[in-house]
């Protein structure tokens, strides 16, 4: 069995996360619950951001908040140091709301409205990531009107494939995400904004995708965007400060993923930035990067109670868990696979093979199909690990199942940082039809 971060097993053959029993917080905070290892997201922080300093390379590392996004999780990554990702009016009011230092706020997202790209402006923000001519045109009108200056990056789609699962790949030319850098666009684009008195481009940024977990792709795509910068030099005379490769780093779900560490991507990185603009004599950009997956995704585990089971005889068993699709929507949507352990029998042998399925009233709500664990009693607590980004921040209410709550634990203490949604909370923003409706309604 694969242990993550801080995770071990104690005395009573019970798993613990941050130096607390599985059990205590199941008991304490009642399930289905998310548990963040945050020694394990500051490793991550660090190691990221620590390589770009021993290389002495100026760097900024945004964490990419929607793999999860709260006022905890924001103030955390303020503290170590990281930038931030936002990619909506949303995200950056919680960002605002928990104090994070609004000039490493960078704003993303292919349909900003009016309203989202005014409120990044009186914010001010760091950088806005523009992704398309619409955006140019709102942007332009938008300074014009503020007198405001802001900073930006284009970004672009250098048609560089990484491996991942279609659904979630950006970088192909066939992508919503912005300008292409093969047919024109992207240099139409920057003749768009290059001369912008309010604009000030910094330069471009690509995302290739998801879970890669090679260091190949990144060096393509710093390649053809380099490539891109220079032919503007010789053109146009502009130095580009900031060179963007986004996130998309690759973690460990189950034995089938390999990913590098930290540090190896981003001394990949380096080298083949280093390399590509030394030979012309280009001023090393500021490199930035936008880890999402891998600063929160295995520090990550939620605990549910097994409920019901259901044989089907010489087909599988399924378990039953006290959440499911409702909390992470991932195996439904992407078919993305999990490893779990059951957190009270962590020293019992796996001799059962399940099907772990949610409560939520579809048959595609399973959470892992063929999984061998020590045989299960209703009572049971079920830990699926790197749960940690794009669980909970796609949950929903489905069958009004109310969101679990979220804690972090560290060192022994734990303390909650989303609470649990109530029955009330659920109702909150109904209206009744036996209400009579206010002037403002
Ligand atoms: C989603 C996203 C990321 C983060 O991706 P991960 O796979 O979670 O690292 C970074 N940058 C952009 C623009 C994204 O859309």
């Amino acid at each position: 069995m694969h242990l993550y971060g801080t995770q071990s097993i104690d005395e009573q053959g019970q798993l613990t996360i941050g130096g607390t029993s599985a059990m205590t917080l199941a008991n304490t905070y009642g399930t289905p619950l998310f548990v963040y290892d945050t020694a394990l997201i500051k490793e991550r922080a660090r190691a990221f951001i620590q390589t770009f300093d021993r290389a002495g390379v100026q760097a900024q590392v945004a964490y990419a908040s929607k793999a999860f996004s709260s006022i905890a999780m924001y103030q955390l990554a303020a503290k170590e140091g990281l930038s931030l990702d936002v990619v909506s009016g949303g995200e950056l009011y919680t960002a605002i709301h928990a104090g994070f230092p609004v000039e490493r706020i960078h704003f993303h997202g292919n349909n900003k409205s009016d309203e989202e790209l005014n409120f990044a402006l009186d914010s001010g923000i760091g950088c806005i990531v523009v992704d398309n001519f619409y955006e140019i045109d709102q942007l332009k009108r938008l300074t014009t009107y503020k007198k405001m200056n802001i900073n930006i990056l284009l970004r672009v789609t250098p048609g560089i494939e990484a491996h991942t699962h279609d659904y979630i790949t950006t970088g192909q030319a066939d992508s919503k995400f912005g300008f292409d850098l093969n047919n024109g666009q992207a240099d139409q684009a920057f003749q768009l904004v290059k001369d912008d008195i309010y604009i000030q481009l910094l330069g471009m940024h690509c995302h290739i995708g998801s879970q890669i977990f090679d260091s190949v792709a990144f060096s393509l795509a710093a390649k053809k965007l380099i490539a891109k910068m220079i032919a503007w030099r010789t053109q146009f005379d502009f130095v580009c400060p900031v060179l963007n490769l986004g996130g998309g780093f690759g973690i460990r779900y189950t034995e089938e993923d390999k990913p590098l560490q930290p540090e190896v991507y981003v001394e990949d990185m380096i080298k083949s930035i280093q390399s590509e603009i030394g030979l012309l004599e280009y001023p090393m950009p500021e490199i930035w990067i936008e880890p999402g997956r891998s600063l929160v995704g295995d520090a990550g585990t939620t605990l549910y109670t097994i409920g019901s089971q259901k044989e089907v005889p010489g087909v599988r068993n399924y378990l039953a868990v006290d959440g499911g699709m409702s909390d992470n929507i991932r195996p439904a949507l992407y078919q993305a696979k999990y490893d779990a352990a059951v957190a009270n029998k962590m020293t019992k042998e796996s001799t059962t093979r399940y099907t772990v399925a949610g409560k939520c009233c579809e048959s595609g709500d399973k959470l892992i199909e063929n999984i061998t664990l020590p045989k299960v009693e209703a009572g049971d607590t079920l830990a699926v690990f790197c749960t940690g980004a794009y669980g909970y921040s796609m949950a929903s209410n489905y069958n009004r199942l109310p969101r679990p709550a979220v804690v972090f634990v560290e060192q022994g203490q734990h303390r909650i940082v989303i609470k649990r949604e109530s029955y009330e909370d659920l109702i909150r923003l109904d209206c009744s039809l036996e209400e009579e409706l206010g002037e403002n309604s």
